[in-house]
């Protein structure tokens, strides 16, 4: 244990994610060595995402504007959308270039080990979403782990009645791990094997 304020630090670094507590020390001990500079900018830029990034209110992508800039975009395709876990995702995908519809973002996963269950994500807004009948084709692209098998199963359940065509990415993905973790050209050719989800 450590005096005051250092202690404090290493208190909140500890609570980020992945950081156990003998990292968020080293990252202290990092920060406290470090320019002043530096470590200001680290500052303001945390302050600043928080002040500045919202969610987009239609697909719920990180947007610096009401609208991300996917759903503010004439060309992409508005009749075929992706349903992800994370912003980051999004970024995966994109970056493959295989896609050309809209997303939405859940914020995550079934996992009732963390208590997580449907209501905790945004189903009831993708459901809003798919009412009006633009949308005919829904791509579950959740990660290739239990969580993500488990929202994928449910969401199929809840679609399928709909009347939607509801796919999944091919196999080929990295089991258990993230979207984010396969690289551009495996998650690029999961997305063009895309295949009917089963119940
Ligand atoms: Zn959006």
């Amino acid at each position: 244990m450590y005096e005051g304020v250092v202690q404090d630090l290493i208190d909140e670094l500890g609570r980020l994610p992945g950081v156990g507590p003998k990292s968020a020390q080293r990252i202290a001990f990092h920060l406290l060595q470090a320019d002043p500079t530096d470590v200001r900018r680290l500052a303001d830029v945390l302050v600043e995402v928080k002040a500045k990034v919202k969610f987009c209110s239609i697909c719920f992508n990180v947007s610096e504007d009401e609208q991300c800039r996917i759903c503010r975009d004439p060309r992409r395709d508005p009749s075929v959308l992706c349903v992800v876990e994370e912003y980051k995702d999004v970024v995966a995908i994109e970056r493959t270039r295989e896609f050309r519809g809209r997303y939405h973002v859940l914020g995550g996963a079934i996992s009732p080990i963390d208590g997580i269950g449907p209501d905790q994500l945004r189903i009831r807004e993708l459901m809003q979403r798919l009412a009006d009948g633009t949308i005919v084709e829904t791509i579950l692209a959740t990660d290739p782990n239990l969580e993500g098998e488990a929202t994928a199963t449910y969401l199929t359940r809840m679609l399928k009645p709909l009347g939607l065509r509801v796919t999944r990415l091919a196999s080929g993905l990295p089991v258990g791990g993230d979207l984010e973790y396969a690289d551009e050209v495996t998650l690029g050719r999961a997305f063009a094997g895309r295949r009917s989800a089963d119940d």
